[in-house]
């Protein structure tokens, strides 16, 4: 276990933490928002970030501070806490972004480490090569090689109680991104970010993001912090928590705001083309459409900042009320209902629901069906593995009705999605499931794979499936030699 993190809930990839930053003397709770601030702009005050907004971490970009001479001298001096009025927790970006974008700049990792470390930074950021997406295995595979240099060369500074990021990088290959993750773990440094996935986002690649983010874990293990660099969009952070990331920054809720555009959580409005605010937030209960419209720039670019912060707030609470109650998964499939893309990022986490499987708990408080993707979940997924394990007689009837058979030694139910199961179990996660009456295809598929695992598994044992009019091309998943029963003129 890393001595700086803790984890104190789970559901599926997504889990509730605790983040000890031992320099700022705070605990950060997990997933956690850290807002961007920006120190040459002052849209909203990291004061009134913490007390109105409830935000115990922020990070800011060292390069910005390092190439601001007022700022930099300011916060050498006195430190960026008492720079921002920032009672909590401030990580320091070094700027890789910029680095790729305008071109190198002429400092070392032990001097970018030691800058952050003199202004007073909490968790401090290695200068590490973000490769964008796309590019040849060749250029991922290099520039990788010389991130983990910095990694082992940043492993040796001593930055005292200040925490330091180890980002993965590895571009859209899954495999170097697992490879990455396992070196930086182990690293002895403390959090780690999945770098350069903002051309992903950007282009909605939700799907490619989560792949990206899936083989980071692989590589880093369970009790890794996992931040999502430069993911700020509220309408993701269900996906990217239940894939297990931890902390989440927004630049988004300033940016958005300078161009009038507003968050939600199921994507963004122009405020020109809102007719009501549907937010319940002060911004939004104090005005209507027009009155921000009426403002000039700069108040309408705070009032839409300090919404979009409300939001995005907001959606990080849900969140982690969701992981309590055990119904992220449901609510990720609201989020995906949002845009194709993102149901493109669900879909590609069920993908990975082996991966999901291994920490999602063994019981939680229901599971409810909501749409055909469902039948992939984790729980299905579980409950399938566990019929290699159960004891079955010589002969078993599996049934979707009520009734047993004098003809065989047992009856099992027969449950969407699930498949076969003994009665015994029907009181247990996830067997208690809501299920639509309407059943659809993808529940009565998983079903079937289950009979056809329990079938195959025991090869001496005479089956039977009591089905309620199952498809003739599901039935073709039942293996040869069980016997079909159509139940479906049967009432109850
Ligand atoms: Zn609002």
């Amino acid at each position: 276990m890393r001595e700086c993190f803790e984890l104190r809930d789970a559901d599926a990839g997504g889990r509730i933490g605790e983040l000890t930053v031992p320099r700022a003397d705070v605990t950060v709770e997990t997933p956690a928002l850290l807002p961007v601030i920006n120190p040459n702009l002052d849209t909203i005050s990291p004061r009134r970030l913490a007390e109105e907004f409830g935000a115990e971490i922020l990070i800011t970009n060292s390069y910005i501070i390092y190439g601001t001479e007022d700022v930099r001298e300011a916060a050498l001096e006195d430190g960026l806490h008492e720079l921002f009025d920032f009672p909590g927790a401030i990580m320091t970006d070094s700027g890789s972004f910029q680095l790729a974008e305008y071109g190198e700049i002429d400092v070392t990792t032990e001097e970018i480490l030691d800058f952050q470390y003199r202004i007073g930074s909490d968790i401090a950021t290695p200068v590490d090569i973000p490769t964008p997406p796309d590019v040849s295995r060749e250029q991922a595979e290099d520039e990788l090689a010389t991130t983990q240099e910095r990694l082992e060369i940043a492993e040796t500074v001593d930055t005292g109680e200040m925490l330091v990021n180890a980002p993965v990088q590895g571009s859209t290959y899954p495999d170097l991104r697992k490879d990455a993750g396992r070196h930086a773990a182990e690293t002895d440094l403390d959090v780690f970010p999945v770098g350069a996935v903002v051309p992903l986002m950007n282009d909605y690649r939700y799907d490619d993001m989560i792949d990206a983010v899936a083989g980071a874990k692989r590589g880093l293990g369970a009790d890794a912090p996992v931040h999502l660099f430069g993911a700020g969009h509220p309408m993701m952070f269900a996906l990217a928590v239940a894939m297990g990331c931890d902390l989440f920054d927004s630049a988004a809720y300033a940016l958005y705001a300078r161009d009038d555009r507003y968050l939600t959580v199921r994507g963004t409005r122009h405020l020109e083309d809102l007719e009501y605010l549907p937010c319940s937030c002060p911004v939004c209960t104090e005005n209507d459409p027009d009155d921000l419209r009426a403002l000039e720039d700069k108040p309408r670019e705070k009032e839409l900042a300090a919404h979009n912060l409300h939001v995005t707030f907001e959606e990080i609470r849900r969140i982690k009320q969701a992981i309590r109650a055990g119904n992220l998964l449901e609510l990720v499939e609201q989020r995906a209902r949002a845009h194709p893309t993102m149901l493109d990022g669900y879909r590609t986490l069920l993908d990975h629901a082996d991966q999901l499987e291994r920490s999602d708990p063994v019981s939680k408080g229901a599971f409810f069906y909501t749409s055909h993707e469902s039948a992939r979940r984790p729980e299905v997924l579980r409950h399938h593995q566990r019929l290699d394990r159960l004891a079955v007689p010589d002969s078993l009837f599996l049934t979707e009705g009520d009734s047993d058979s004098e003809r065989y030694d047992e009856s099992w139910r027969v449950q969407p999605p699930f498949g076969p199961f003994p009665r015994a179990l029907s009181k247990s996660y996830p067997l208690t499931a809501e299920v639509p009456e309407r059943t659809d295809r993808s529940a009565l598929e998983a079903a079937a794979d289950g009979v056809a695992r329990l079938v195959e598994t025991n090869p001496e044992t005479e089956f039977a499936l009591g089905h309620r009019g199952w498809p003739a091309d599901v039935l073709e998943r039942i293996p040869d030699g069980v016997d079909l029963v159509d139940l479906s003129g049967e009432s109850g």
